[in-house]
């Protein structure tokens, strides 16, 4: 079983991976003076990263402590599928557009766009949008020589050894929230003392958890 002490070591242990990502992909943009579009989200408006349930965890802790994880488990839960919970649009065709948790954004939404993964013959290949990568491509031998490329793979093996049962699998951006909130409410009480039954405004919905069966 999963104690409330293991969900804070989980989330500070992803914190410190998050940041290393940032770096390297800072190093990455630097050298190569690639960047996203401007206001572009399509990539968000999409949805077709798949993100491990165990990424969302230090947003989920951060939701909580807010005391908007029943908010966002609600809406995660009317769009399953659907754009992710935190994409915030501001076009109608939503390719524009920004996240609202960018500095709680999980490590793949971090590494798309600038994060490599080698294909089967042991060569690095960009994990990129169409845009992104034809304008890796139009780099130069030399301009790509000796670049610090962000890996992919080498990321989510130290992510999923952290927690497997939550982060070998990826979902949509929602599925993966809501499990993450699900497994952060179980432990609600006790990684966070302070709340109680009777203090907490939601105390009906989160004074219960999962083992006890009730969810939501
Ligand atoms: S990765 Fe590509 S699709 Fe996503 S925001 Fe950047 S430019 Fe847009
Ligand atoms: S968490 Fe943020 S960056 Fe990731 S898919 Fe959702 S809106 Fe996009």
């Amino acid at each position: 079983m999963v104690s409330s002490s293991f969900i804070d070591f989980l989330s500070k242990e992803l914190f410190a991976i998050y940041e290393e990502i940032d770096e390297k992909v800072r190093q990455f943009k630097e050298k190569t003076d690639l960047k996203c579009k401007r206001d572009c989200g399509e990539c968000c408006a999409k949805g077709k990263v798949g993100i491990s349930p165990l990424e969302f965890i230090p947003c989920a802790v951060e939701l909580f402590k807010r005391g908007e994880l029943q908010k966002y488990y609600e809406k995660a839960k009317k769009r399953e599928y659907g754009i992710c919970s935190f994409y915030v649009p501001y076009t109608l065709d939503m390719k524009k557009g920004y996240c609202s948790i960018y500095h709680l954004r999980p490590a793949t939404c971090r590494l798309y766009g600038f994060g490599f993964k080698k294909n089967k013959y042991g060569v690095y290949e960009p994990v990129m949008c169409d845009y992104l990568k034809s304008e890796f491509l139009k780099l130069s031998p030399l301009e790509k020589e000796d670049l610090p490329l962000p890996d992919y793979d080498s990321v989510m093996v130290r992510i999923i050894s952290l927690y497997p049962p939550l982060g070998s699998k990826t979902l949509k951006p929602n599925l993966a929230l809501i499990t993450a909130l699900e497994k952060v409410r179980s432990f609600s009480f006790s990684l966070f003392p302070h709340y109680d039954n009777e203090s907490h405004p939601n105390h009906e919905k989160y004074g219960q958890n999962e083992e006890n069966g009730v969810k939501g």
